[in-house]
């Protein structure tokens, strides 16, 4: 009997080192078949922009490999079992294989062919091994893209926290494929991405959004953010979007002041958020404190 769920090794075909031992974009590259038990199977993906696929990374305390989640940073049309993602450190006290991501046994595995197992799910009746994504269906906590019925409508604002741009990269690829979704009847996606970083080693894929908002200025609009470092001549934002004020308590009030200088109408916008809790946290207290109803309103943390 097959097992319902199975992991195939994916090749890291390219690592991109954005700010060493913090941030690196990973490739990992899926084989056209596989074969399961004696059978061969043909590997598809058809992932939706916004999903994340599950991998199984070295836990480098745990000393095992650990199911993860990683959000897609490239899109399924565009680049079919190539699996691009963006992985951080996270720092945390109980940081297992985030930290793992960052080192040289990464580099290493680019030049020696490593793999890493991804999970898919088995179609027998297709004889099809499918990428496995962590959910298909639009809901207020994930950010699986609206259907191509409905996203060329939109006016979206993305508010991107480090690598929370990983969905938002995959929407604009697809989006991009897509001619913005530009019709005879419907002038297509208005789209803004606000990425917040610390640094300018971590604005991630920055000169390609540049290119991207120069030449397609009626539906994409970016707002690269800096909070800790910047040049004298930077040119983007300079510190952080949001601020909440100082003291105790649970409903403390939330600057939005810096945010609504790079976006006014807030309450034009549908509002994504991809980052961390407290991120998401503060906006829509500082939102609802306001009185500002945003379109819609949906958010990813992790
Ligand atoms: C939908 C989704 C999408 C995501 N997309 C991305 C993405 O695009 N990019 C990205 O960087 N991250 C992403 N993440 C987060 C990612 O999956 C990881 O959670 C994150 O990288 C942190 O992983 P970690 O293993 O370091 O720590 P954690 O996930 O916090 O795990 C640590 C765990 O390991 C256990 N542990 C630690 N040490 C030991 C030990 N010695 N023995 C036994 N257990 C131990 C801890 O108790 C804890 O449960 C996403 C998460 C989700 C849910």
């Amino acid at each position: 009997m097959l097992p319902r769920e199975l992991f195939v090794p994916a090749t890291i075909t390219q690592i991109h080192t954005f700010d060493p031992g913090e941030i690196r974009k990973i490739v990992l590259t899926l084989p056209d078949t596989y074969e399961v038990e004696g059978r061969v199977f043909s590997v598809r993906d058809g992932m939706h922009p916004g999903s994340a696929f599950l991998a199984r990374p070295f836990g480098q305390r745990s000393g095992k490999y650990r199911r993860r989640m990683y959000t897609r940073s490239n899109c399924a049309i565009v680049a079919p079992r190539i699996l691009e993602t963006i992985v951080n450190d996270t720092h945390r006290e109980k940081a297992d294989t985030s930290p793992w991501w960052q080192t040289e046994v990464i580099e290493e595995m680019v030049t020696t062919g490593g793999t890493i197992d991804v999970r898919v799910d088995i179609n027998q009746q297709a004889g099809e091994l499918v990428v496995y994504e962590n959910s298909q269906k639009i809901q207020p906590n994930n950010l699986i893209l609206e259907s191509d019925h409905e996203w060329p409508t939109m006016r979206i604002l993305a508010l991107a926290f480090s690598t929370g741009i990983t969905p938002f990269l995959a929407y604009l690829r697809y989006m991009q494929a897509k001619g913005f979704g530009k019709s005879d009847t419907c002038p297509g996606v208005e789209f803004i991405l606000v990425s917040s970083v610390r640094n300018t080693r971590q604005l991630m894929d920055h000169e390609e959004l540049l290119d991207l908002a120069r030449i397609a200025p009626d539906h994409f609009q970016y707002h690269p953010v800096l909070t800790r470092e910047w040049s004298e001549d930077w040119e983007g934002t300079r510190g952080r979007i949001m601020h909440e004020k100082e003291g105790e308590g649970s409903d403390l009030p939330v600057n939005l002041d810096p945010l609504l200088a790079l976006i006014p109408n807030l309450d034009q916008y549908h509002i994504r958020l991809c980052g961390n809790v407290s991120a998401r946290d503060q906006l829509m207290r500082g939102l609802h404190q306001l009185g500002i109803h945003s379109r819609s309103f949906r958010a990813e943390v992790w």
